[in-house]
């Protein structure tokens, strides 16, 4: 390396970063992308270019805390600490290095926002997801999930009329309809190489129901890389689109009247030898009935636009009611049944999207079902029907960002979880959110999270 920082020394480097560096200059990288995910879901950045590279991973690159005041519409909110004085650094995690298929020349790593002395910084995002983990484990558990991300794809048009662009679909094939796997195969068999690539393993794939719209999942991993995983998803998911002059958009609604992009998280949690979820216990019980105890709040974190609560309705299999039952896909929790011998059960949660801070949302979940172990919380009977069909019985999640924000206000073990600095600007950046979208007319608001998300 030519450029290297006097006292960065190439023996000094711990091996993984020496890897990186051998890595990037043999695959011909220019720039690294240190990503990480704001308040409003947004995945951002800075790059590092490969003659800087060997100190910036050790360094990070210095940035403004005032990114975790920002919301998706980029309008920067008060919030105390995060304004124009202070830094953090945008610190890689060496584990997570990948060229971009879809931006040859580029690289990625999903980054920590640390204090510039190096120490955990209370407005991380990836960070909470760890704090999360540990704690987790302090009950001697572990998490593995996986995301099941939709998506439209399409191409982002001007209006006729002069409104915001829209998503014009790719076709209108018919739910998992083999028109459909053709529509869509060139750009299909593109991201899968990519994915696989980048060391996300492609589970499985079909035309969904909307116009454009496509499901393709990932196989589970541990939390943080499950949560990794999908940040890489949504990046390559855009990346190979735009390549091909195509859209694609995971936003949770982008065509107000067709089929919503959900994100549903399966999970499963271990113990030293096994699968806690594969039967009844006392354990899993208390896992479900801390979702369930906390769900209102957790959508706050999990469907975290204003866009999400367009798609989270009753029959549209999103999850609208908190209930639970087996396979189950009106529930909000479904208990997955295992495919085949070798499958494992999992619970899978279903009012959840892309448009979620996957950090958050997947650490939101871990501290509330960490609550109902620890609370041997009753998660009551299973629910074996659609519960809209039965009206006023089951418990409905809320209707509106603003209706999930009251709620993740008035729940204490959430509000605690987070932290301070966290929590005030989540609120913050969220409730600039509902109050910038009400009024604004459905295409303004369909734009703006087609275009982020
Ligand atoms: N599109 C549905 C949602 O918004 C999910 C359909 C399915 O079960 O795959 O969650
Ligand atoms: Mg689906």
């Amino acid at each position: 390396m030519r450029d290297r920082p006097s006292g960065t020394k190439p023996h000094q480097l711990d091996p993984h970063a020496r890897r990186i560096l051998e890595r990037a200059e043999l695959e011909g990288i220019e720039l690294i992308r240190f990503l990480y995910a704001d308040h409003g879901g947004v995945i951002r950045g800075k790059a590092a270019s490969r003659s800087r590279l060997a100190e910036r991973l050790s360094t990070g690159i210095g940035h403004t805390v005032a990114m975790m005041a920002m919301n998706m519409l980029d309008q920067l909110q008060e919030v105390e600490h995060l304004g124009p004085v202070g830094e953090v650094r945008i610190v890689p995690d060496p584990a997570t290095y990948v060229p971009l298929p879809h931006a040859p020349g580029a690289a990625a790593m999903l980054s920590d926002l640390c204090l510039p002395d190096g120490s955990p910084w209370g407005a991380c995002a990836r960070t909470f997801l760890k704090e999360a983990i540990a704690e987790l484990r302090t009950e001697g558990y572990t998490l593995v999930a996986a995301f099941e991300p939709e998506f439209t794809l399409g191409r982002r048009l001007p209006d006729p009329s002069g409104g915001p662009d829209r998503l014009v679909p790719l076709d209108d094939s018919l739910c998992y309809a083999t028109t459909g796997f053709d529509t869509a195969h060139d750009y299909t068999i593109k991201l899968i190489r990519a994915l696989e690539t980048q060391g996300l393993r492609v589970e499985h794939y079909h035309p969904e129901l909307g116009p454009g719209q496509q499901e393709l999942s990932i196989r589970h991993a541990p939390a943080l890389r499950a949560a990794d995983n999908h940040v890489i998803y949504r990046e390559t998911v855009r990346g190979v689109a735009m390549r091909m002059q195509m859209w694609a958009s995971l936003a949770p609604k982008p065509l107000a009247d067709q089929a919503g992009n959900g994100c549903h998280l399966h999970l499963s949690l271990w113990n030293e030898t096994q699968n806690v979820f594969a039967e009844e216990s006392e354990v899993r019980d208390g896992f479900i009935g801390g979702l369930l105890a906390h769900l209102p709040a957790l959508t706050a974190l999990t469907c975290g636009s204003v866009n999400s609560f367009r798609r989270l309705a009753p029959r549209t299999w999103a999850g609208a009611y908190a209930v639970y039952g087996p396979d189950n896909r009106e529930a909000a929790i479904r208990v997955c049944s295992p495919l085949g011998e070798t499958g494992e059960p999992n619970l899978e949660l279903k009012p959840s999207d892309s448009s979620a801070n996957p950090y958050l949302s997947l650490g939101a979940v871990i501290h509330a079902g960490l609550d109902g172990i620890r609370r041997k919380l009753d998660p009551g009977e299973a629910v074996d029907v659609d519960p809209d069909t039965r009206p006023g019985r089951y418990p409905r999640l809320p209707k509106s960002l603003d209706e999930a924000l009251d709620a993740l206000e008035g729940d204490e073990v959430l509000m605690e979880a987070l932290g301070p600095l966290r929590r005030s600007a989540y609120l913050a950046v969220k409730r600039s959110e509902a109050a910038a979208f009400a009024g604004k007319d459905v295409p303004y608001e369909l734009f703006h999270h087609l275009r982020v998300f």
